[in-house]
């Protein structure tokens, strides 16, 4: 994978490129970011473009060094991953010991530190004084999608570089490069708020069904019907299962309710989120006002924000009810 192979975050790109044409790659990086937007990647590319044989400023993919750091069996260019979700201070210890050393093979020698929030604190403290003053010859690079975690004395001496979600139109397009069909992929960029990899690992059967059971739902929210049995689904949930699932669920409704207002206010079809649905959203049109729609979207907005606090998901559940019943005598 060389730059042109990374999907999004062109910014960051033209940074890095022209940090490498000047050799002035800094040494010590902070990648932040949402997940799946590609800071591994380019941090990857990074590594192989200032190991590179035949370029400076990008990876060709083809010389020995570039295809060693693919294979993983480079030797100066490491990988620290946390050891039962912590990356402990001994392991920061072999970084420190290798990044004093002069490269074995490579120009220079490159640590990638992923995520960086699982640094003890102890293992942040005492990566301080390297990240202050590196070997030039050694660039560390840490990856985080959490930079609220992070020391502050850690993040001051890194070159912070913060990575955009992807772009709708940038996922759409790297799906139907990827053989997915374009309708197919407007759905799925729709569902993964920028996060790319999440977007080429969806099993589009999955995604149907889950879109179809989210479509009786928002029937029921239309049609005041009671929608007891999927709150109650939800309410006998962990807190972090419950919200990984709600989130995908109200997005959903809430492109649902879009797409009615569209259609009642005549919009070009090839505007529609869910285009397979045009058929049944038409059938709905007939029969609602533009105005439940508008509440039902504003609520479901709302909800999507309270989700966000860190907030008792019974509670929660228990607020949503009362705002669907709420809902009912608009
Ligand atoms: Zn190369």
């Amino acid at each position: 994978m060389s730059f042109s192979d990374i999907t999004g975050n062109g910014r960051i790109k033209k940074i890095l490129v022209k940090a490498l044409q000047r050799g002035r790659m800094p040494n010590s990086l902070l990648f932040s970011g949402p997940q799946g937007v590609g800071k591994i990647d380019m941090a990857y590319v990074v590594a192989k473009a200032l190991n590179c044989l035949d370029r400076e400023d990008d990876a060709c993919e083809t010389c020995s060094s570039c295809v060693a750091i693919n294979k993983g069996v480079f030797p100066d260019v490491m990988r620290l991953a946390p050891v039962k979700s912590v990356l402990k201070i001994d392991q920061m210890r072999i970084l420190k010991e290798a990044a004093y050393l002069k490269p074995m093979i490579g120009r220079k020698r490159v640590f990638i530190v992923d995520p960086a929030e699982a640094m003890s604190r102890e293992a942040s403290n005492s990566l301080l004084k390297i990240l202050e003053e590196p070997p030039l010859f050694s660039h560390i690079i840490l990856i985080t999608s959490n930079p609220f975690v992070i020391l502050p004395t850690v993040k001051s001496r890194c070159q912070f570089l913060s990575f955009s979600p992807v772009s709708r139109d940038d996922i759409v397009r790297c799906l139907i490069e990827h053989d997915l069909a374009e309708e197919k992929a407007r759905i799925l960029s729709l569902l993964v708020r920028g996060n790319l990899k999440q977007a080429m690992n969806m099993d589009w059967e999955e995604v149907r069904s889950q879109r179809e059971k989210t479509w009786q739902l928002f029937l029921t929210f239309l049609h005041r019907e009671p929608q007891a049995s999927f709150f109650k689904e939800f309410s006998a949930r962990s807190r972090d299962a419950a919200e990984e699932e709600m989130r995908p669920t109200l997005e959903l409704l809430a492109s649902f309710s879009r797409d009615l207002i569209l259609i009642k206010e005549n919009a070009d079809p090839g505007l529609l989120f869910n285009p397979d649905f045009e058929s049944p959203l038409r059938d709905e049109a007939a029969s609602i006002r533009t105005g439940q729609v508008l509440a039902l979207l504003d609520r479901v907005e709302e909800w999507l924000l309270t989700l966000q606090r860190n907030m008792n998901i019974k509670l929660f559940m228990s607020s949503i009810i009362v705002d669907a019943m709420e809902s009912h005598n608009v």
